[in-house]
This record gives C-alpha cells, sequence and structure tokens, in this order.
C-alpha cells in the first residue's frame, strides 16, 4: 500500500491525557517555523516562562518547559536534585510514584518507599513515620493528581511536613497544573514538573518545570556531575537564561513549533483566569458525577480526596471494560481510559481536562455510556442521568 497523508478522525477525548487540543493551539502549531535562535524566537521563550510563573503560582527564575514530555519532567527533577548515596522518600498510591522510585534508584539514591492506598490521597501519617524513621532523608517526592487512581493529595500539607524534617520536595503536577489548586511558592515546593497535553490542553510532548533557590543551591553543590547530558539543568540553562541578550547558547533545537503551541495554550489559561479554570473543572467534575451516579455508576476515591480532573469509575460486575471502551470509541468517536496497574480491567478513568472539561462532553459522555450500557444488558435510565448532569451544569 502507498501511504497516503495521515487523517487521523476526529475524536473527543475524555481519557488520562492527551485531553482535547483547543483549536488555536492547533493554529499556533502550523505557523512558520523561525530559528531557535532567532530574536523574535527568544522573546517567545521569555514570554513562556513569565506565562509559567502565573501558572505555577511563582517567582522561581527557574521556570521552563523541558523539551520533552512530562515523564522527562520527572526525570529532569531527579537526576538533578538526587546525588548517588541521597535518601529519598517517595510517597506511592498509584503508577506515577512508581515510577518516581524507579528515578531514585537509577539516579543512585538510597530509596524509602512510603504506600499508601491506591484510590486515596497519599497518607500524612505514613510520611511522618518515614520521615522519623530516617533522619537522614534528604528528599520528598510524591504525585499531587495521581492520574492513574483519580486521587488528589494535600500537597500544602506533605510539602510543610517534609520541610520540618529539613527535606527538599519534588511534586508531580503533571495533572493538577492548570486543572486544580496548585501554589508552588504559597506552599513552598521546592521542584515540581507537569506536562503540556493535560489540563494545559496543548500537545503532548512538552514538560513545564520549575525549581526554587533551594533546589537550585543542591544542585549547584553536587559533588557528581549530572549522569544526564540532555537533562542536566546546569547546561539547558545556559540554552533557556537571557543575562542580558546575546549570550543564550547552543544546547538542543527547541521544538519550536510546539512552543508555539504551549505558548498559545499558556495565553488561553491567563485569558481564562488560573481560578476560574479551577472552578470550571470543579463544576463540571460535580456535574459528571451526578450523571454517572444516576446511571448507577461509582466513583472509587472518597469525596474529600476526588481530584475534579479526572475521575475513575468502577466497571459494574458483567460489563466487559474492553468492549465499552471500543463501542464509545467506534460509534461516538468518544475515548475514555483503561484502568492501570492494580486497576487494570476494574475501572475506567473518565478525565475532564483543559478543553476537554466542557459541558458538551459531559452530555456526551453520559448518553453514550447510558446507551451502551442498555446494549449490553444493564437497566439504565440515560434519560435522568443527563437531567442530573444539566441541572449541575446550570447551577
Ligand atoms: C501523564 C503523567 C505523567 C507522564 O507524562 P508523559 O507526558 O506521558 O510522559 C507523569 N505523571 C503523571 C501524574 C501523569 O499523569
Amino acid at each position: 500500500m502507498i501511504p497516503t497523508s495521515f487523517q487521523p478522525p476526529v475524536r473527543t477525548l475524555m481519557g488520562p491525557g492527551p485531553a482535547d487540543v483547543h483549536p488555536r493551539v492547533l493554529s499556533a502549531l502550523a505557523r512558520p517555523t523561525i530559528g531557535h535562535l532567532d530574536p523574535r524566537f527568544v522573546a517567545m521563550m521569555e514570554e513562556i516562562k513569565d506565562l509559567l510563573r502565573t501558572a505555577f503560582r511563582t517567582e522561581n527564575a527557574l521556570t521552563m518547559p523541558v523539551s520533552a514530555p512530562g515523564s522527562a519532567g520527572m526525570e529532569t527533577c531527579f537526576v538533578n536534585l538526587v546525588e548517588p548515596g541521597d535518601t529519598v522518600i517517595v510517597c506511592v498510591n498509584g503508577v506515577f510514584g512508581g515510577r518516581m522510585c524507579e528515578n531514585v534508584t537509577r539516579a543512585g539514591g538510597k530509596l524509602v518507599r512510603v504506600d499508601s492506598p491506591w484510590g486515596r490521597a497519599v497518607d500524612p501519617n505514613r510520611l511522618e513515620d518515614a520521615l522519623k524513621q530516617h533522619p537522614e532523608a534528604r528528599i520528598v517526592a510524591f504525585v499531587q493528581a495521581e492520574t492513574s487512581t483519580g486521587a488528589s493529595s494535600d500537597t500544602g500539607q506533605l510539602v510543610g511536613l517534609a520541610h520540618r524534617y529539613d527535606c527538599l520536595t519534588i511534586v508531580d503536577a503533571v495533572t493538577a497544573l492548570g486543572g486544580s489548586p496548585l501554589e508552588v511558592d504559597g506552599w513552598g515546593v521546592d521542584a515540581v514538573y507537569a506536562g503540556s497535553q493535560k489540563c494545559l490542553s496543548c500537545t503532548p510532548g512538552l514538560a513545564p518545570i520549575s525549581l526554587n533557590e533551594r533546589a537550585v543551591a543542591k544542585i549547584k553543590a553536587r559533588e557528581t556531575p549530572v549522569q544526564s547530558w540532555f537533562l542536566d539543568l546546569n547546561l539547558v540553562l545556559g540554552y533557556w537564561t537571557s543575562d542580558g541578550g546575546n549570550r543564550r547558547s547552543y544546547h538542543h533545537t527547541a521544538p519550536v513549533n510546539a512552543l508555539y503551541g504551549l505558548h498559545e495554550a499558556l495565553l488561553m489559561l491567563t485569558e481564562e483566569g488560573l481560578e476560574k479554570a479551577w472552578a470550571r473543572h470543579q463544576q463540571h467534575h460535580i456535574a459528571l458525577r451526578d450523571g454517572l451516579e444516576a446511571l448507577g455508576l461509582e466513583l472509587v476515591v472518597p469525596a474529600d480526596e476526588r481530584l475534579p480532573q479526572l475521575n475513575a469509575v468502577s466497571i459494574p460486575g458483567g460489563v466487559d471494560d474492553a468492549s465499552v471502551r471500543r463501542l464509545l470509541l467506534e460509534r461516538y468517536n468518544l475515548e475514555i481510559g483503561a484502568g492501570l496497574g492494580d486497576f487494570a480491567g476494574k475501572v475506567w478513568r473518565i478525565g475532564l481536562m483543559g478543553f476537554s472539561s466542557r459541558a458538551e462532553n459531559i452530555l456526551l459522555c453520559i448518553s453514550a455510556l447510558g446507551a451502551i450500557l442498555n446494549e449490553l444488558g444493564q437497566r439504565v435510565d440515560t434519560t435522568a442521568a443527563l437531567a442530573q448532569a444539566q441541572q449541575a451544569l446550570s447551577q
């Protein structure tokens, strides 16, 4: 077969990411490519850093997008901050906490793993026990918004605890940024990383990060060089920092058009207003929840630990996980997420992230799920469920 231009179907993305990308972001991506050291491009990079500071609620000088996906943001924080021999406490309540553990051991750190149940927030008492048992610990790491389960942890509280025991903090905010409250300076988060394709509604492939002065001081005091050349912040900074203009030196070719997209996405977030975006995610979560519950479905996470942007739903007994997701995709062009890890086959993950968090998506999801569940022999009242969701949307 002779390949022809790839024309993707138009889907509605209500999984764990990527989320729907706004047409404004897609058209920004198609603008003419310019050189990555072009003064006009450099000026745009400066704006991206400012817009990211607004989104992260920080004044941190070291705030920038890593030219690679969220996982590379994670790796950037760990390879730079963890020196061989450092004790690092990782709080694990899902898949992404598990990946942090991998990062610690590969960077030569001594891992102390503190597990909390899947589908629950990180338990601060368990963290405090570990901090007492390991006075030598230097770093505490955890995921604010665990996309594998839909649980939201209390970043302010966990960071405060870590600081009381003289530890720096690394926080995964990949799914949190733009979707639920995150106060990098207000809570004293030392290092944070995010992703472009979740609540920022941009294309995948960029990882905003922000590190405060304490984190930068730890990196500068390293005795061993950062083992990754590409992610070594000492080198990347020479490219992203403008001290007076033309000192910017080549490190790697920035993904020029992808950064146009991020710039547009961040601009849209600022135009909407960060707090309004958080409120929108919360209101839409309530509407989806009311509709799902009226369909007889149950959310996995206890009410006060739920993320608005990722809703984990128990799959009812006798319903085949894969068939439902396949029918949603084939018939309604609607993508929802499967369960990961311990939750595989047991839960669906319904995302309401960024541009995906819209009233029409909620109604599509409720009506499509209702129709398919009925077809598969469940007796559900789709009309009543839609009315519940609509009522919450009109509040
Ligand atoms: C999606 C996600 C990541 C990884 O981001 P990629 O862009 O897929 O590399 C890391 N942490 C969390 C919590 C995520 O949701």
